[in-house]
């Protein structure tokens, strides 16, 4: 069979190849794949920023955001043949830390963990993949190709579930929700503020064309330029940039008794926004949070796949902005201003 596969670490190593067929050790139910998200972290390891290849090997299949049907499936595994399913990213490292010991390894306090497609573990990106009963989430069948949407739709059911433990710190009732950035996680963490009946508000550089259109369809309301300028303050934050501008912005214009909650990850920049200890004035004055999230465990899937489930098929449609097939690869990591969600189809859904 073929799939697409890099060297992690090294630039340009993109290939579609042929490979062995996924062996039946890495799980008993096999999955023929439909579509492949591209996402940044994919970008980062094609261009050698990032990733490790499963131990003993030079070449790592690349691909974390799934969409396959089942082949074949054991009994008793919870899917049968011709199930839409998406797989579960990551593994419990194997110590185990408490975190992962209960399941949450997404929490993993000792970054022992394993990833598919990003570490040491292959990833989807292959015409058939296997994988363990447990680690596959069944999608409704209506979703077809939209079920590729399921992985990025976890960070966010994550981060929502983040913000909604500060709940229980003191009396809160958050009416609004400032989300800032409009692809595809700040589109799907603007889906599940309005899904929890919030005013949701999204920010973003752009001020003409699909992310704007996106948000308004929602019934969202759309703003460009900086978070100082907005008319209000915001009780909630899903920040989805990991710009240093647009965190310390954030930061400093969430109303008091707020929560904001960090899910892009960047790295230097600007450092004249606001300085250490103005952060703890900031937090501390006003009571606020500021929490990280990452990654999902089996809760999020299944949390992400009710979301989607309750979601306006044409809307979901339009965040899948292109799809490309596999021996066009390189193409789908090329993206656009305008795209959204770029995505690697294998087959028809
Ligand atoms: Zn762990």
């Amino acid at each position: 069979m073929k799939a697409i596969t890099v060297v992690p670490k090294t630039e340009n190593s993109l290939a579609y190849d042929d490979v062995p067929e996924p062996d039946p050790s890495t799980g008993s139910i096999l999955v023929e794949a439909v579509a492949v998200g591209v996402c940044g972290t994919d970008v980062e390891i094609a261009t050698g920023k990032y990733g490790w290849a499963p131990p003993g090997r030079e070449r790592l299949v690349l691909g974390h955001e799934s969409l396959g049907r089942v082949l074949e499936a054991p009994e008793g595994s919870g899917v049968a043949a011709g199930d839409l399913v998406a797989g579960i990213v990551r593994r419990p490292d194997p110590v185990p830390c408490p975190s992962c010991a209960v399941g949450e390894w997404d929490m993993c306090l000792n970054g022992q963990y394993t990833e598919r497609g990003i570490k040491e573990i292959d990833g989807f990106m292959s015409q058939r993949w296997r994988i363990e009963p447990g680690y596959v989430t069944k999608l409704d069948p209506t979703l077809g190709i939209l079920g590729v949407l399921l992985e990025p739709t976890t960070v966010v059911a994550k981060a929502w579930e983040q913000v909604a433990h500060m709940e229980t710190r003191a009396f809160w009732q958050p009416r609004t929700v400032l989300v800032t950035g409009a692809g595809p996680i700040g589109q799907l963490a603007a889906l599940l503020g309005v899904q929890r009946g919030l005013e949701v508000h999204v920010l973003d550089r752009m001020e003409t064309g699909t992310k704007p259109d996106l948000v308004r369809a929602l019934g969202a309301t759309y703003h460009h330029g900086s978070a100082h300028d907005l008319p209000f303050d915001p009780d909630i934050v899903i920040e989805c940039t990991g710009v240093g501008q647009v965190i310390s912005d954030v930061i400093t214009k969430v109303g008091a008794g707020g929560v904001v909650c960090l899910t892009g990850v960047g790295s230097g920049g600007r450092t004249t926004g606001l300085a250490t200890a103005d952060v703890a004035t900031e937090l501390v004055l006003q009571n606020n949070v500021v929490v990280g999230s990452v990654n999902a465990n089996r809760r999020h899937f299944y949390r992400a796949a009710q979301a989607l489930e309750r979601a306006d098929r044409d809307w979901l449609g339009r965040l899948v902005s292109r799809r490309v097939p596999p021996e066009r690869v390189q193409e789908a990591f090329d993206r656009g201003p305008d795209d959204i969600k770029v995505v690697v189809e294998f087959t028809g859904a």
